[in-house]
């Protein structure tokens, strides 16, 4: 894992890299067909708590929906009843199937969606249901090999709020696309590695001191459990503050 020293990221990175120990299991996978598995959990984390989606892949997978293949011949109501609680759970079992069904009818199959030149796999991605910017990019960085750089809401927060980039874009509020550019061309080429440890660092600053209100700036993490004891089980022990404090814009000005 290495970050571009010359980078204007690299210093927070570094950071949150020595308070966030590398998780070899950040996003757990229980069976072979990783593309099917961060499919599954991509449309399911939208709007939802990552331990919800959790359970509700674990209850999908045990009920033989393991595959493509398998999923693209659910039945909708049956693969609802599975979801759920997850937000927008009839909707996403719908999205599911139809983008099961798209994979099963590609030539290629499930290989077809994160291998080949980034844009136009991005463009394909676009295509099918459930799919935007942000999901398009978490398939190619976690079911692909293409290293890249998420710009969700964990990502926009913690760059807002320490204002790495604040001389260049207003990262809270301009497209994704002009922001994740931008970032790109400070950080360079990277291998995917070090592309996933980054998106991984922003979303646990986020989730455990960069929380949307009253950020925990000087106060330990706030502790998340999840269904899968190997998530995160070295992430965040009881600290005095966030790892970025010392450099963080918002934290520096406000206290
Ligand atoms: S110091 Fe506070 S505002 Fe800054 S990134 Fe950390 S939690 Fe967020």
């Amino acid at each position: 894992m290495h970050l571009n020293p010359a980078s204007s990221l690299a210093p927070l990175y570094n950071e949150l890299r020595e308070h966030f120990p590398h998780e070899p299991h950040w996003w757990p996978m229980h069976g072979e067909d990783r593309a099917f598995e961060v499919v599954l959990g991509m449309i399911l984390v939208q709007q939802t708590q990552w331990g919800t989606v959790e359970a509700a892949v674990l209850r999908i997978l045990r009920a033989g929906v393991d595959s493509f293949e398998a999923l693209a011949t659910t039945d909708p109501d049956h693969l609802a009843i599975l979801c759920k609680p997850c937000a927008f759970y009839g909707h996403k079992a719908i999205a599911l199937i139809r983008i099961a069904q798209n994979v099963c009818t590609t030539p290629g199959g499930s290989a077809a969606l994160v291998t080949g030149e980034r844009a136009a796999l991005r463009q394909t991605l676009l295509a099918l249901p459930q799919i935007g910017r942000e999901s398009a990019d978490t398939v190619l960085l976690y079911a692909g090999q293409h290293p890249l750089f998420i710009v969700d809401a964990y990502a926009r927060r913690v760059l807002a709020r320490t204002g790495v980039y604040a001389d260049r874009v207003d990262c809270l509020r301009a497209p994704y696309d002009e922001v994740q550019r931008i970032i790109e061309a400070d950080i360079g080429p990277m291998d995917v590695t070090t592309a996933r440890e980054l998106h991984a660092m922003m979303v646990e600053a986020s989730i455990h001191h960069c929380t949307a209100n009253n950020p925990r700036c000087t106060r330990s993490g706030a502790v998340r459990r999840f269904v899968d004891p190997r998530k995160c089980a070295q992430h965040c022990p009881p600290c005095t503050g966030c790892p970025a404090a010392t450099l963080c814009q918002h934290h520096l000005t406000i206290g």
